[in-house]
């Protein structure tokens, strides 16, 4: 008995993978009511023998929750997104049209990416999943696993018009197992177990179309400068679960939000996705710290501690004027013309921000022209564009100068950056939980 414990609780897949616990745990209940069967049968020879110790039990875990850090990248998904065409294409569905199948398995990919619930939530939603109040639309779905039904995830247009539109298709649909009239994603057929699209199935079909993609790469690249491909076995369906909740912590969205979008019965379980923001922050900041300039444009490196410590973010770069660190950035004695300012420090994360600032006063100053403005205030908006200009046109020669990967590198960090300034100051991602039905 202990043998066939050991051996199903340690039971892997073909890649060497261990089996969720879920599915062992179905095993070693399958075993033990075969044994049951025998000792009922009387086809066992000793009694008490293959008797069941409470020990041997497989843990209920939730091994998926533990994987953080298992989030597909943005860029990836990007890269998926745009090769969704061909997602279905060759998967035999019971007697569903081709075209049907792929409209069937892209709007199950489309809720699984923009809705982040666990692959059997989006497989297993329900027909009339969406529901609208003024203005906004929810998806009602069920946590099956922590027993929570009906459940609503404010959802944006783009999510909704997806399923808005396979719910017309679906609605078209001739012969689909009668089992299946509550649900959104039909089962195969009406014998095989399920009333409605299998978590395997779409697993399947996803594996499929992933792995005959023509290309998905990583965002580094190798000693000769070749972009290197990305995992492909790091794309499966739990896995963008991880990356919904990866984006909102990323985004500075509040924890206990957070918290409500995953529908999290334990906190710490949540915390996982800051403690990985934060470890990206990190070492993006140990990046950026090294290509920090003054305002001419000249290298001034400063350490990590400086980066964060003695410096604040404004909108253009980093502030290192004391008073206004100590007021956070809300306390600049000239009006921010950071351009002319010897406590300004600017690094390439900046970039964007400094270009759209020069295109502004840019605007400005053909406005002051048109209203007939003193020459001060013109020559005033001119130098400070003059001096942006500057200090970005030598840190993008800097940035031109490094090797291809390490660039790479830095505009990876930059980006990092970015999201957690924004994060700060506003959120990116304005979702809210509407939790009518209670936890
Ligand atoms: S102008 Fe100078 S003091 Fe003011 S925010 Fe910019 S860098 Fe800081």
């Amino acid at each position: 008995m202990q043998a066939a414990f050991d051996e199903i609780a340690a039971s892997v897949d073909q890649d060497g993978r261990l089996y969720g616990a879920g599915y062992r745990g179905d095993l070693w209940t399958a075993f033990c009511q075969t044994v049951d069967f025998g000792r009922l049968a009387d086809l066992l020879d000793a009694p008490g023998s293959f008797m069941r110790r409470p020990s041997q039990r497989i843990p209920d875990e939730d091994t998926n929750e533990d994987e953080l850090g298992k989030a597909v990248p943005e860029h990836v998904i990007r890269q998926l997104d745009t090769q969704l065409v061909s997602l279905g294409t060759g998967v035999t569905y019971g007697i569903m049209d081709p075209a049907h199948v792929r409209a069937m398995f892209q709007t199950a990919y489309v809720v699984l990416r923009d809705s982040g619930r666990r692959p059997l939530e989006v497989v297993s939603l329900p027909r009339n999943c969406l529901e609208r109040e003024r203005d906004e639309v929810s998806l009602i779905w069920n946590n099956h696993k922590g027993r929570r039904m009906r459940r609503r995830l404010p959802i944006t247009s783009s999510t909704v018009a997806a399923i808005a539109k396979w719910q017309a298709l679906r609605d078209t649909l001739p012969d689909t197992p009668s089992v299946s009239e509550p649900y959104l994603f039909p089962a195969i057929t009406s014998v095989g177990g399920s009333d409605h699209l299998m978590s395997n199935n779409f697993s399947a079909g996803m594996r499929a179309w992933v792995d005959n993609l023509e290309t998905v790469n990583s965002d580094a690249m190798d000693a000769e400068g070749n972009v290197i491909p990305f995992d492909r076995s790091l794309i499966y369906p739990y896995a963008f679960r991880h990356s919904f909740a990866q984006r909102h912590a990323d985004a500075g969205t509040p924890i206990d939000v957070l918290r409500d979008l995953m529908d999290h019965d334990d906190p710490k379980t949540t915390m996982g996705y800051y403690r990985v923001s934060l470890e990206r922050k990190r070492k993006a900041v140990k990046t950026l710290s090294l290509m920090v300039t003054d305002r001419s444009g000249t290298a001034t490196p400063c350490s990590s501690t400086a980066y964060e410590q003695r410096s604040v973010a404004v909108p253009f770069g980093g502030c290192t004027e004391p008073t206004n660190v100590k007021a956070g950035g809300h306390a600049c004695p000239i009006r921010f013309q950071c351009s002319g300012c010897g406590f300004y420090r600017p690094d390439p994360s900046y970039l964007p921000a400094i270009e759209d600032h020069a295109n502004s006063l840019r605007a400005d100053r053909e406005k002051a022209r048109a209203m007939d403005a003193a020459c001060f205030v013109i020559d005033n908006l001119t130098a400070q564009i003059t001096s942006y200009e500057d200090v970005a046109t030598k840190m993008r020669e800097r940035m031109a100068a490094l090797p291809e990967n390490e660039r790479a590198e830095l505009e990876d960090a930059a980006a990092v950056l970015r999201r957690v300034r924004a994060g700060g100051e506003h959120k990116l991602l304005p979702l809210t939980v509407v939790s009518k039905a209670g936890r």
